[in-house]
């Protein structure tokens, strides 16, 4: 008996599948058919073959409700007009262990400093005070991150890139010392006491808010509402972004920007630099020296990582070994030469992790939870394969690209998006920098960035006890890693089949963003860092 005289031709058997109708996901069309057919099996409605697929089609074709991003949700406010997005803001010398929480609060803290030595005289004359207090996931979680003590240095005029991370270090050894901050004639004294840690859930605009106020007595002399929105970027309260000129190569989606290098016959990378050097007003040699301060600051973060004791313990309640001597040193004793590659490779991100971990200086690529991915591609092809110079700049290039793309379309905070707006973009931006590295191209380093992308979505963010080391220093190893594999795959497979393309795997990351629960959005309310018990 065939399956159709079973269920009176109601459920459609493989020979009586219709074709989906050309504009209609053949997917969602079968599941429909068949959904309806086995509908009438329930109810006793009988269907023509013609009538179930016209059904079929009707409703694959329909829109998904929750499929349209909120337009309130901050990512998507950005997702207007071209990339705009330029190297030195991206790429960022900070110290760590996040980007969002330690670089973001020190710019801004920093920036708030500023604008206080711009006030008139009468009224710093009047000045008794400056208080900072955090909000929502910096107030969640900034304990663990440090997040008092990076907002203490911004407030006396301390810079992320230029910052002793020995300074940060002797605020965590000593935290009663107070400093005098100048404002005009007047000296005004402020320690950790004057960073609060306040609400952490409220009707903020972003998850990483934080005010800072000028104080005469109870009186406010100045008050400004920031936001620390990622990748060490900071907004505030009526924030526009600063003008700039034309790219000479716009592009909103990575398909604009790939048909830009196809068509001009040259690289991601060299539309890149083009865009560079006119939105910025910069010369290649200027583009080119700032990259390779990059470069250098990453191979430097993984060596002073490998170069700590075996034996090291990082800072903070977990008291987790140091691992990235360890794994090196026993990596290359390894029978194979694969498996001494993957050892090598995950030592050195977790070499740049465990940097991060310690608060010491690192890079946002695109965070500072994610700074041992980049590092470590860096490290590989430049230290260990000796890759020319020049197509490592190349590839950073494409990965800022990557970057950029995820910023402006999604989010690249953890406190938004979970841990595949961070490790996820990291890992797709090495992918990017390594098949550009190796001068693949166009299509293979966007199905490289792709992939490695697409393998961390709906990854969440659950750090134990809010100390950026428990899961993210593997993490970092694994997001290298994958990284790796990415270009394998796409170097290796027909370009042209690959069937996702970038710019629907980042529209998946900022709808995963947007639907993910808040639980696992660096508040350490869930996962990990509630199933791991500290003793
Ligand atoms: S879990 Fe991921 S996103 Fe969260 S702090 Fe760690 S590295 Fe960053």
């Amino acid at each position: 008996m065939r399956t159709s005289d079973k269920n009176n031709g109601l459920i459609p058997t493989s020979s009586e599948t219709p074709d989906a109708p050309a504009n209609v996901n053949r997917r969602s069309f079968l599941m429909r058919n068949a959904a309806i057919g086995a509908a009438a099996v329930m109810t006793g409605k009988t269907w023509t073959k013609e009538a179930r697929a016209e059904q079929a089609a009707k409703e694959a074709a329909a829109p998904k409700l929750g499929a349209t991003l909120s337009p309130d949700l901050n990512v998507v406010a950005k997702s207007k007009g071209p990339v705009m997005t330029v190297a030195d803001e991206f790429y960022k010398v900070g110290p760590g262990p996040s980007s969002s929480h330690t670089i973001g609060p020190m710019r801004i803290t920093y920036d708030f400093y500023q604008r206080c030595t711009k006030r008139p005289a009468d009224q710093l004359a009047q000045a008794t005070g400056l208080k900072v207090h955090l909000f929502g996931s910096l107030s969640a979680t900034g304990k663990g991150h440090g997040t008092e003590r990076a907002a203490l240095a911004g407030l006396v005029g301390k810079e992320p890139a230029t910052v002793d991370p020995k300074f940060l270090d002797g605020l965590r050894d000593k935290p009663d010392q107070v400093f005098p901050v100048k404002l005009g004639d007047k000296s005004i004294d402020v320690s950790l006491k004057d960073v609060i840690y306040d609400a952490t859930k409220g009707d903020f605009k972003h998850p990483n808010t934080m005010t800072v106020k000028l104080l005469a007595g109870n009186d406010v002399l100045l008050e400004q509402e920031y936001y620390s929105v990622g990748g060490g970027f900071i907004e505030w309260k009526g924030y526009t972004p600063p003008k700039k000129n034309q790219p000479k190569y716009p592009f909103a989606t990575m398909k604009e920007l790939r048909a830009h290098a196809d068509n001009n016959k040259t690289t991601i990378a060299k539309i890149m630099l083009a865009n560079e050097m006119s939105i910025a007003g910069r010369s290649e040699e200027e583009v080119n020296a700032f990259v390779d301060k990059i470069i250098n600051a990453m191979v430097a973060t993984v060596k002073s990582g490998l170069a700590m004791p075996e034996d090291d313990v990082l800072p903070g309640p977990i008291k987790l070994h140091s691992k990235a001597a360890s794994v090196y040193k026993r990596a290359l004793d390894d029978k194979y030469e694969s498996d001494r590659g993957i050892g090598a490779l995950s030592a050195f991100a977790l070499a740049a992790s465990e940097e991060n971990g310690r608060g010491h200086l690192v890079i946002t690529a695109p965070t500072g939870g994610s700074a041992g991915v980049m590092p470590s591609l860096v490290y590989g092809l430049l230290e260990v394969r000796k890759v020319d110079r020049q197509k490592i700049r190349d590839g950073m290039l494409a990965a800022a690209a990557v970057g950029y793309l995820c910023k402006h379309h999604a989010t690249l905070s953890a406190a938004e998006g979970g841990c595949q707006a961070e490790i996820g973009v990291a890992s797709s931006m090495a992918a990017a920098l390594t098949a550009t590295a190796y001068d693949a191209p166009s299509l293979v380093v966007e199905n490289a960035a792709e992939s490695a992308l697409e393998h961390h979505l709906g990854m969440t963010c659950d750090p134990v006890a809010g100390y950026v080391q428990v899961p993210c220093i593997e993490r970092c190893a694994f997001g290298a890693v994958k990284a790796w594999t990415a270009y394998g795959i796409a170097s290796n497979e027909i370009a042209s089949r690959h069937r996702v393309n970038f710019d629907e795997t980042v529209t998946a990351l900022a709808q995963t963003a947007k639907d993910m629960n808040s639980k696992y959005k660096e508040t350490s309310e869930a996962g990990l860092a509630q199933s791991v018990v500290l003793c």
